[in-house]
């Protein structure tokens, strides 16, 4: 038996036939192995020609060769038009032997021609053959038809034949590598710009599995997974990334986040890629090493059929040298995107995320037949206390315990999100999002460090299929009710309507008009008499803020003051309102009403602001009103909250020189003790305890108790409200020494205030 062919005569037959044919032979040093023919596994060999014994001979010479270690396959075709229908059929063919001359002369140049222009088939070898030295082809024929050789048959010993038929399989080979390596290279570009257009990690890591199948040309299945190694080499588990295939499962789990390898023999695969920190190739599995910047690294594992040629493995090699560097990217952008949509503590969606899923949510709502669909904002009653008496960590864990908890009781169907400190969104199907339903899990206690919490929840709840509005429209809505239900304090949740919402609207369109009114000048202050009940002379007046709208309409200041504080304008307001009273102080002062005193109110806000007694002293100084002559109005309700705050800066205030009068007194419920801490000067008692007097029977009480109250402590009352004689009458009955009312004037602009003064009245 013939040995296999290592050609001795190959540079003399290279030399003979084609200089470029030299290149392709010495290209790759490395020792050959099955390329494409790998389908087959043997290298086919096309016969063209008419004589019967050229095919005999032919196949005994080389039938029991093996070249490059593959067995030779035999076509036989008997005349040109029998090859043409071969070739239309079979592929693949490495070498075609070719008579010249047989049913016509140039049959064989016909079928040449045939080949290479019409079938366009390049890489096949072709040796031509003549029984006839005369009808050797033209030189330009070899050239242009890329013919390996030419040989008379007599020429054509067997060891010639082996030698150069060994010849054209080895240049098949090469030719069929270099486009394989081409094709590769195209497909590797290819896949690199398919696999930038994808910015998920996720999608970006399965399309990687999709593209090295489609690299390799078999249906993909296989795993990617990351690790992270930190400096301190104690590596975490082999996260999946993306699985396909037989391997799909190991995907994702229930909560879709990635899941830890749980394969074996795909991890001890992936652990010795990483150990080596290259590319594995084996007969049943071949696993990509991706390295990652950052200390974390890349693996994908797949199944194949066959060990991978080395072509394959070099491309795979460019390949995963081009996607590490998308991966890492991948995931520095999937990080961001983690953070700009994810809460890191909770790793609950965040307020950003909840609005495009409301989007989503909206947008299917408005199809027909759609389940209805709930937005439920939770927040946490007193966390902040919580959070400062325990401290933050025990808060975080509190607020982890809580998202926990929503998401492990709501299921998949409900979509929970954090979107602020201590309030959470739920946001799925309306029989689920219900208030029992979330108030209920508020009833057990959350362990935390050992310990258990109770808290309690208030929520707002929005329905979403009589919504009209974007997302952020529906969280606003939400928003309104859950400050609702606070307000409220009753049921503990509170649903949105829409009068909620007109009223709302109607409150921020008055926001815009005020300010708009105030930069315009059409706030103005007025004047309300304070009259002594023994004399019935003026002893004051209570500045009041007044705004005409530009159709001549009063707002009352009971709706526009609340507004003003609400959106902050109360502070430069308020300024504006102290200054005005402060030069008509001076005013009516310069006219001889030296012992005017002059009220003006003051609302929290501006007094829980940093620089108010700032103003105060720059507003008294710069209009030289004098402090004593000046008197400072706050409500009762403001009295009574932070106790120790409010004391403090009452001390303040009085070192400015100005009073301090309780306005509303009655309404609210300060002791006895309280008071006495507070440096006050008077008690104004309020309006329905003055209407009271005369209106029921044992109405005078609550007035009568302020006036003992006043004169226990030594401070001064006064009546607000005053209608009618009867009423003045009784207070002063009472021992209240001053009062205001309708009965003595009513609120007046500075011009007529000056000639009341004088008499007027
Ligand atoms: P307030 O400080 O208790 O002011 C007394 C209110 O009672 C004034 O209403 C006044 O017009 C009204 N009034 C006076 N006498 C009578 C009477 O005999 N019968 C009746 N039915 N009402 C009488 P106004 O001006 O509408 O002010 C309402 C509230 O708006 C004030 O209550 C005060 O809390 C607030 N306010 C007014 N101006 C200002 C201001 O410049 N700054 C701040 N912070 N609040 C102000
Ligand atoms: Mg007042
Ligand atoms: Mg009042």
């Amino acid at each position: 038996m013939p040995q296999p062919i290592t050609p001795p005569g190959q540079r003399d037959i290279a030399a003979t036939a084609k200089d470029d044919q030299d290149d392709l032979v010495f290209l790759d040093e490395q020792p050959a192995e099955p390329t494409d023919a790998s389908a087959t596994g043997v290298w086919r060999v096309m016969i063209v020609d008419d004589d019967e014994d050229v095919h005999s001979t032919t196949t005994f010479a080389l039938g029991n060769l093996d070249m490059q270690g593959r067995p030779l396959e035999f076509l036989h075709a008997y005349s040109a038009a029998q090859a043409r229908d071969l070739l239309r059929s079979e592929d693949d063919i490495a070498v075609i032997l070719l008579d010249v001359v047989m049913e016509q002369d140039d049959a064989g140049l016909h079928l040449v021609r045939h080949i290479r222009e019409t079938l366009k088939l390049a890489d096949v070898r072709i040796i031509l053959r003549t029984g006839q030295p005369g009808y050797a082809p033209e030189i330009d024929a070899i050239r242009d038809f890329d013919i390996n050789d030419y040989k008379t048959k007599s020429e054509l010993t067997r060891i010639k034949l082996y030698t150069t038929v060994t010849s054209a399989i080895r240049s098949y080979e090469q030719i069929r590598k270099i486009d394989d390596s081409r094709r590769g290279l195209n497909q590797i570009v290819h896949a690199s710009t398919e696999l930038m257009a994808l910015h998920g990690v996720q999608d970006f890591a399965t399309g990687v599995l999709a593209q090295i199948g489609d690299l390799l040309g078999i249906a993909a299945s296989g795993v990617l997974c990351v690790k992270d190694c930190p400096g301190d080499g104690d590596c975490d588990e082999l996260m999946v990334m993306a699985a396909c295939g037989r391997y799909a499962h190991l995907g994702r789990n229930a909560l879709q986040q990635h899941a830890p390898l749980a394969d074996s023999r795909l991890r001890a695969l992936m652990e010795q890629a990483m150990a080596q920190q290259r590319n594995v190739y084996a007969a049943d599995a071949i696993t990509l090493y991706f390295a990652g910047k950052a200390s974390r690294d890349f693996v994908a594992c797949l199944d194949v059929a066959q060990a991978p040629t080395d072509i394959d493995e070099r491309l795979l090699d460019v390949f995963c040298g081009n996607v590490a560097v998308g991966l890492d990217n991948v995931e520095l952008v999937s990080h961001l995107h983690d953070a700009a949509f994810y809460d890191q503590l909770s790793k609950l969606p965040n307020r950003t995320r909840l609005l495009e899923m409301l989007e989503e949510r909206l947008a299917a709502a408005a199809q027909p037949g759609h389940d209805q669909a709930t937005l439920a904002l939770v927040d946490l009653d007193h966390f902040a206390e919580t959070n400062d008496a325990l401290g933050h960590q025990f808060g975080d864990l509190l607020l982890v315990s809580v998202a926990n908890r929503l998401q492990a009781e709501l299921g998949r169907q409900v979509t929970a999100a954090r979107i602020g400190g201590d309030i959470f969104a739920l946001l799925g199907d309306s029989s689920v999002v219900t208030p029992a339903v979330l108030l209920a899990m508020f009833q057990r206690p959350f362990r935390i460090d050992g310990q258990d919490v109770q808290i309690s929840a208030t929520l707002g709840l929005v329905r979403l299929d009589d919504h009209e509005g974007t997302g952020g429209d529906a969280l606003k809505d939400a928003d309104i009710a859950l400050k609702r239900a606070k307000s409220q304090q009753r049921a503990g949740y509170c649903y949105f309507s829409r009068a909620m919402g007109v009223e709302i609207r109607e409150r921020v369109r008055m926001m815009h008009a005020l300010r708009t009114a105030f930069g315009q000048r059409q706030l103005f202050v007025m004047y309300q008499p304070q009259i002594d009940l023994e004399t019935r002379r003026p002893v004051g007046a209570e500045a009041l803020l007044r705004w005409q709208t530009e159709d001549g309409k009063f707002v009352s200041p009971d709706r526009f003051i609340p507004i003003a504080e609400y959106s902050g304008l109360i502070i430069d307001l308020g300024e504006w309102v102290l200054r005005t009273a402060c030069r008509e102080l001076v005013a009516v002062r310069a006219a001889g009403h030296l012992d005017f005193v002059m009220s003006v109110n003051v609302s929290q806000v501006q007094f829980r602001h940093p620089h108010f007694l700032d103003m105060l002293r720059r507003a008294l100084e710069e209009t030289g009103a004098p402090p004593r002559n000046i008197e400072l109005e706050i409500t009762e309700s403001m009295a009574m909250e932070e106790p120790d705050l409010l004391i403090e800066m009452l001390d303040q205030i009085k070192e400015t020189g100005v009073s301090i009068a309780i306005d509303d007194f009655g309404t609210g419920f300060s002791s006895l003790s309280y008071l006495q801490r507070l440096q006050v000067d008077r008690l104004k008692i309020d309006r329905t305890f003055v209407t009271e007097i005369t209106g029921s029977a044992r109405g005078s009480s609550i007035a009568e108790m302020v006036i003992q109250l006043g004169r226990n402590l030594g401070l001064t009352v006064i009546a607000e409200g005053v209608e009618d004689e009867r009423q003045a009458h009784i207070l002063h009955a009472l021992g209240c020494p001053l009062a205001q009312g309708f009965l003595f004037a009513r609120p007046m602009k500075a011009d007529a205030l000056a000639d009341w003064l004088n008499g007027g009245r």
